[in-house]
C-alpha cells in the first residue's frame, strides 16, 4: 500500500525582495539595486516544498501589479497550488529592500504589514485549500497582526481536528517579539506543534532552561515529536523522544544566506511526512540549505529532489 503524502499548506507573506548590489549601510543615498526577486519566508518554504515534489499550497494576498504577478507565476510554475492567493484590487504587493552590511548584518526597508499581505484572511478559496490539507506549517514572521494570528490559529484547529500535523518555525525578529500579544501567540502555536524548527538561539525562546539539553527535554515533555535546530554553516541537529542525530553543514560558498532556513525546513517537513527517519531527512534538508546559500536571491536557491540528490551523490565520492 502506498500512502498519499498529505497536502502541506502555509499562510503568510508573499513579497518581492530588491537588493543593493554593493554592501554598505542602509539606503540613505542612491545605490545600484537588483531585483525584484520573489520572496517571503512562507513563500520560499512552499516553493521549496513544491520543487521537492511534495503537494502544497499557500494562503496569501498580492496586489494587482507586476510584483504580485512575478510571485504568482513563479509559485505556479514550480507546482504550488496558488488557488488561495487572493489578488487584492487596491493594495500593492509587499516588498523588502535589503542591503548587506560589510559585517554580514542586514538593513531592511519593509512594506509588509501595510501591503496586500495585511489583508490575508481565511476566505472561501483558503478554506477549501485547508479542507484538503493534512499538514500546516506556521512561520513566526507571518504572525504580525491579530487577524493573521487568528487565521493561523483557526487553521491549526481545523487541521488538528482532522488528525493532521503542524510544524512551526519561529523565524522571528526581536522587534516583532516586543509587539503586544506576539509572544503569547507564538506560545499557543508551539503548544499545538508536532515539529519545531528553531534556528540557533530560538531554541530557548520558550523554555526556562537556557542550556541545550535542558531546553530540549522541556520541549519534548510538552509533546513535540521532533525538534530540529538549524545551525547555519555548522549544519543541524534533530532531537526526538528516541534520540539525537546531528549533521555537519556541507562546505559552501555563501552567496546569499536568506532563505536557507526555509528551504531546509520545507525539505525536512516533506521527508518527515513521507515517513523518512530523522537521519535521512536531515541529510536531504541540509543539502537543500547548502544549495540555497549558493545562489543570489531568496527563492532562487530552492532546489528539486534531483538537484539535492546529485549534490549528495557528488559528496559521497
Ligand atoms: P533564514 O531564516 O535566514 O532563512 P535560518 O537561521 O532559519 O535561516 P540557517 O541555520 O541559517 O537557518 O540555515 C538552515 C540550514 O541551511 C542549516 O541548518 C544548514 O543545513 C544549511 N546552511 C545554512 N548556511 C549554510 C552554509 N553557509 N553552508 C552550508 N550549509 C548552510
Ligand atoms: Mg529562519
Amino acid at each position: 500500500m502506498t500512502l498519499t503524502p498529505p497536502l502541506v499548506v502555509t499562510i503568510g507573506e508573499i513579497l518581492v525582495e530588491i537588493m543593493a548590489v554593493e554592501p554598505g549601510h542602509g539606503f540613505r543615498e542612491p545605490t545600484p539595486l537588483i531585483g525584484p526577486f520573489p520572496s517571503g519566508a512562507p513563500a520560499i518554504f512552499i516553493d521549496q516544498m513544491a520543487r521537492f515534489g511534495h503537494p502544497c499550497g499557500i494562503v496569501g494576498c498580492v496586489g494587482n501589479d507586476d510584483f504580485g504577478r512575478l510571485n504568482l507565476d513563479r509559485l505556479r510554475a514550480d507546482g504550488v497550488d496558488v488557488s488561495a492567493i487572493r489578488v487584492h484590487p487596491e493594495a500593492v504587493t509587499g516588498s523588502a529592500f535589503v542591503r548587506y552590511r560589510p559585517d554580514g548584518g542586514r538593513d531592511f526597508v519593509f512594506n509588509i504589514k501595510q501591503s496586500a499581505n495585511g489583508a490575508v484572511t481565511l476566505d472561501a478559496p483558503a478554506t477549501a485549500l485547508l479542507g484538503r490539507a493534512g499538514h500546516l506549517h506556521v512561520m513566526g514572521s507571518s504572525l504580525f497582526s491579530p487577524e493573521i494570528i487568528a487565521a493561523n490559529e483557526a487553521a491549526i484547529g481545523r487541521i488538528k481536528a482532522d488528525g493532521g500535523t503542524v510544524s512551526f518555525d519561529p523565524n522571528v525578529r526581536k522587534e516583532m517579539m516586543a509587539l503586544p500579544g506576539t509572544r503569547e501567540a507564538l506560545e499557543r502555536v508551539l503548544a499545538q506543534a508536532d515539529l519545531f524548527l528553531p534556528s540557533g538561539p530560538e531554541l530557548f525562546l520558550f523554555t526556562s532552561a537556557q542550556d541545550e539539553a535542558g531546553a530540549v527535554a522541556e520541549l519534548l515533555a510538552r509533546g513535540l515529536r521532533a525538534i530540529v535546530v538549524k545551525r547555519s554553516a555548522e549544519g543541524a541537529t534533530c532531537f526526538t523522544q528516541t534520540g539525537v542525530v546531528s549533521i555537519a553543514g556541507l562546505p559552501s560558498e555563501e552567496i546569499d544566506p536568506t532563505g536557507a532556513g526555509d528551504c531546509f525546513g520545507a525539505t525536512f517537513v516533506a521527508c518527515w511526512l513521507q515517513g523518512m527517519e530523522p537521519r535521512a531527512a536531515l541529510r536531504l534538508a541540509n543539502a537543500a540549505g547548502a544549495l540555497a546559500v549558493r545562489k543570489k536571491g531568496p527563492m532562487e536557491g530552492a532546489s528539486t529532489r534531483t538537484e539535492i540528490e546529485s549534490l549528495l551523490a557528488g559528496q559521497a565520492q
